[in-house]
């Protein structure tokens, strides 16, 4: 019987993991056209100033709604598209939409609103991406120092030269850098203070394990005084509750973004709470 059931459970996943390739050759092949279908959106979600609660910031997040999958997470289709060779089309795509919308809110008398865009590993790679964002804010007439890229610490670690060299190219361009998920990667504290980081964004798992008294909180006070002690402003990441947000300000946390202080929203929403803050 036992002999029977581990068939049985082999069966299953052999059948599971048909079923998962299945998956992804579909998802691959419908990638394939989302641009030309039209199926990308943007949505927005506020960033806040720590002391008056005031929308500093944005950040532009892609969202895949196809018409039969449904919506599609950006942690599944960024990585495949990666994979395939679609990031560069799809990467451009968000970088000329979220800075077109930035322009619109300028107009719109949302005055020094900074729009952060997620750049993916392989994006970051390409040589000419210096290029493309200037070729970008020229096109959408964005004012430089209103766009930041948000980079991860995984993609600055591998090259550091090369790192250094692009993270410089951008700076010239006038743009502002922020390593984001900060704390789940290998950073070496040597290289961050050599790159020019303007913007250190704490990830959610340590805001989430911020129990008072918790190793969590003092490792994020420590993170705010590293970040601060070499001229970075620091973001936390996913603040849910109000206990997240008194003891990131206590320990001197510059801006924070999370569901307390809204969701990720179609623009003209996201536009409306902008202005009531
Ligand atoms: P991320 O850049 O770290 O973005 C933050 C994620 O946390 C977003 O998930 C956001 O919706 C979510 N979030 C915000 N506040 C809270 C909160 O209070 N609690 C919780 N539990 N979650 C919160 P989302 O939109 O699903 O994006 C997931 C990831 O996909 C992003 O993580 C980013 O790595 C990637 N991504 C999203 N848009 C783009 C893009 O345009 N290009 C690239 N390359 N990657 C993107
Ligand atoms: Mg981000
Ligand atoms: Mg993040
Ligand atoms: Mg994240």
């Amino acid at each position: 019987r036992a002999k029977e059931a581990g068939r049985n459970t082999i069966r299953f996943f052999t059948m599971e993991m048909d079923r998962q390739v299945q998956d992804r050759l579909e998802i691959e092949q419908e990638l394939r056209r989302v641009l030309e279908r039209d199926e990308l959106s943007l949505v927005y979600q506020p960033q806040v100033d720590a002391g008056s609660g005031r929308v500093v910031g944005v950040e532009a997040l892609l969202r895949w709604h196809h018409p039969r999958l449904g919506m599609v997470s950006p942690l599944r289709f960024i990585p495949l598209a990666e994979e395939i060779g679609l990031i560069g089309p799809i990467g451009e795509w968000v970088l000329r939409e979220a800075c077109v919308q930035a322009r619109r809110w300028r107009e719109q008398g949302l005055d020094e609103l900074r729009i952060a865009v997620n750049v993916s590993a392989r994006q970051f790679r390409e040589l000419d991406l210096p290029e493309r964002v200037a070729g970008i804010l020229e096109e959408t007439g964005l004012a430089p120092h209103l766009l930041e890229l948000e980079l991860t610490e995984s993609m600055l670690m591998g090259n550091v030269e090369r790192t250094e060299e692009t993270l410089h190219r951008l700076k010239h361009i006038g743009v502002e850098l922020a390593l984001d998920d900060f704390g789940t990667g290998y950073s070496s504290f040597a290289y961050l203070r050599r790159f020019p980081i303007d913007t250190l964004k704490i990830d959610q798992s340590f805001v989430s394990g911020m129990v008072t008294g918790s190793n969590t909180e003092s490792i994020v006070s420590a993170i705010i005084a590293m970040a601060h002690s070499l001229g970075m402003r620091v973001i936390a990441e996913g603040v849910e509750n109000a206990t997240q947000q008194r003891q990131l300000f206590q320990h001197g946390c510059d801006q924070m973004q999370g569901y307390l202080f809204g969701r990720p929203l179609p623009a003209d929403e996201f536009a409306v709470l902008a202005g009531e803050r």
